[in-house]
Order: C-alpha cells, then sequence, then structure tokens
C-alpha cells in the first residue's frame, strides 16, 4: 500500500493508500529535477527523475518494494501505442506491480502466429498464463503515427519502409472496413475513424490465442477496448 504523496514537477498523480487521485493540474515539487526537465541533458535528466522517484516513493513504501522483490501480481495488461503521448502510467497513475504494460507502434496486436510474431505472443502469454491477468485492455488514441502509415501505405505492395508498412498492414482489416464504409471522408476523419476500428480488429485478434480463448470461456479473464483521445483530452473504454 502507497503511503507517500508523489510530487515531483513531471507527474501529476497523488496515490494515497489505496486509491489514485488523479489531479488537474501539475503539483508544486517537493523534489528537484535540477533545472526544467526539457532543458536538462539527457542523462541527467534521467539521474534526476530517478532521484525524485527514489525519495518520494522508492524509499517511503519499503514493504511496498519488498513484496514486489518476491513476485508481481498486476490486474491488467494494457496493449498502448509506442508514441510519446501516451503513456498509460502517467494517464492512469499506475502503481509499481499494477500493469503490465505492452507498447508497440500502433499498439496493434497480430492474430497467433508462432513463427511471425512470437514477440507478441510471448509478450501476451506470460502475463495471461503465469501472471493470471484478470484485465486485457487495448487502447487506441488520436492522431496515431502507425494508423496514418497504414492508410498512407499503397495497395500495390510498393514499401518505402525497412519495417513500418510490413508492421502496421497487420491492422488491414480496419483499413478495409473504413476505406468501404468511410470514402466520403477526409483522410484525416477516415484516420480518426480507423484508429477506433484497430482496437476491434486487435480484440478479434486477441481471442486467436488459446491462452485467451480458454481465459473467457472460463471467466477468469475480460476483454476491453480504449480510445484516449489527446486533443480533446477524452478516455473511452467498451467491453469486447
Ligand atoms: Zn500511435
Amino acid at each position: 500500500m502507497w503511503r507517500a504523496a508523489l510530487s515531483c514537477s513531471y507527474l501529476s498523480s497523488v496515490i494515497s493508500s489505496s486509491h489514485l487521485i488523479r489531479k488537474a493540474s501539475i503539483l508544486a515539487p517537493t523534489c528537484t529535477l535540477g533545472s526544467e526537465p526539457e532543458m536538462a541533458e539527457p542523462i541527467q535528466r534521467l539521474k534526476s527523475g530517478f532521484e525524485c522517484f527514489k525519495k518520494e516513493i522508492y524509499e517511503k513504501n519499503p514493504e511496498t518494494f519488498r513484496q514486489l522483490a518476491e513476485s508481481q501480481s498486476p490486474k491488467y495488461l494494457i496493449f498502448a501505442c509506442a508514441d510519446s503521448r501516451v503513456c498509460p502510467s502517467v494517464l492512469f497513475g499506475f502503481q509499481p506491480g499494477e500493469a503490465f504494460i505492452i507498447r508497440s507502434i500502433a499498439n496493434i496486436i497480430p492474430p497467433y502466429d508462432k513463427i511471425r510474431y512470437s514477440g507478441t505472443g510471448a509478450a501476451i502469454e506470460f502475463p495471461v498464463v503465469y501472471l493470471k491477468v484478470k484485465n486485457i485492455v487495448v487502447i487506441g488514441h488520436s492522431r496515431c503515427g502507425g494508423i496514418r502509415a497504414l492508410l498512407s501505405a499503397k495497395d500495390d505492395g510498393t514499401l518505402s519502409t525497412d519495417f513500418i508498412e510490413d508492421w502496421v498492414k497487420t491492422a488491414y482489416p480496419a483499413k478495409e472496413i473504413i476505406k468501404k464504409a468511410h470514402s466520403d471522408l477526409s483522410f484525416e476523419e477516415q484516420c480518426t475513424k480507423c484508429e477506433k476500428e484497430a482496437v476491434k480488429v486487435y480484440l478479434e485478434n486477441l481471442k486467436t490465442y488459446p491462452f485467451v480463448k480458454e481465459g473467457l470461456e472460463k471467466n477468469t479473464l475480460s476483454l476491453f477496448g480504449g480510445y484516449y483521445d489527446f486533443v480533446n483530452g477524452s478516455f473511452e473504454t467498451w467491453d469486447a
């Protein structure tokens, strides 16, 4: 249990004994990062940030970190984009040990494929089978560069990147749906539609993993879709 409030200049979450209390504004710092975070020398910025975390969180919660040293039992498996603006720990104020987070370009979850997607498969198998997470949440977001790349990709198979187009085309079914249903919309509007449609595709792909399917059938696992719009500051979820 957390007993200390975190008041670093770059974080806005207050953590109380068992609840997360969101503050609208950034709190006054109780520890200094040395200078404005964005101006600091890169490694010094990391060191200052860690010292702040160590002083305000780690050293004030020894029992929590003693328990975490033994094991982890996260409630959530979160899929989020690697985009620097959508960090789930910042958005939801996750405590250490609370969420197992997988981030990738466009938060893509490919269908079960032991040869092509063993990395993603392992990242799902471990938290589902061994950590027994109970909730999987797949979160899309506004202005996603990965979705933009998917909608921009040439249909003739011509590639202009080494990896990006090959990766994002995993979400091609979402593009197909948007192109058919919303051909009248602007490219930007299609991107917004596709950001949500892709999450639906990923949720269906998740069901192709035997251990996910089993968890759903036994009612030990729940799937949720989510969408974070950082332009309008909103977050929505839905049951899969
Ligand atoms: Zn993205």
